[in-house]
């Protein structure tokens, strides 16, 4: 068990969206998962989308993390995120007709899909109903 905290602060586009002393925060990258404690060596990363698991004194919070960028630095953590929700804020509706639209793309035979973004909304469709735990 992680016995030293630090400072997260997760920037969305309209607020800061996070701001405390934690002990460990997980999330997904287009490298892989990755948990990080206090002490870690400086560095970027590029998220991909995935359950966001911040690890407080006394508590645990989940949030989907959808896509954006992580700048660890001696100081802090700064996660950039260009879309970030916590469970309660998210659309289930929303997300279902995306995951829908993005199938159906993706499964589409005319031409002219973008497949890789096709299948980036689908991932982003499918992080979100599952934090929604739907
Ligand atoms: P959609 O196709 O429904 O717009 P998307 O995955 O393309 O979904 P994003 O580009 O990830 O949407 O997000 C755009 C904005 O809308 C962000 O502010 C994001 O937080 C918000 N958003 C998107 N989908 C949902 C949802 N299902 N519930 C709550 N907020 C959502």
């Amino acid at each position: 068990m992680a016995d030293k905290t630090f400072r997260l602060e997760i920037i969305a586009p309209d607020r800061i969206f996070y701001s405390n002393d934690i002990y460990m925060v997980e999330y997904n990258t287009v490298e892989g998962e990755v948990g990080i404690y206090a002490d870690h060596i400086p560095m970027t990363q590029i998220i991909a989308p995935g359950r966001l698991i911040i690890t407080e004194r006394n508590e645990e919070k989940q949030a989907a993390l959808l896509s954006g960028f992580v700048e660890i630095t001696p100081e802090k953590m700064t996660i950039l995120a260009e879309a970030v929700e916590w469970p309660q804020n998210i659309d289930v509706n929303r997300a279902k007709e995306a995951k829908t639209r993005a199938e159906r793309r993706l499964s589409s035979e005319q031409g002219g899909v973008d497949i890789g973004r096709a299948e980036l909304a689908l991932k982003r469709a499918i992080t979100r109903l599952d934090v929604a735990g739907k």
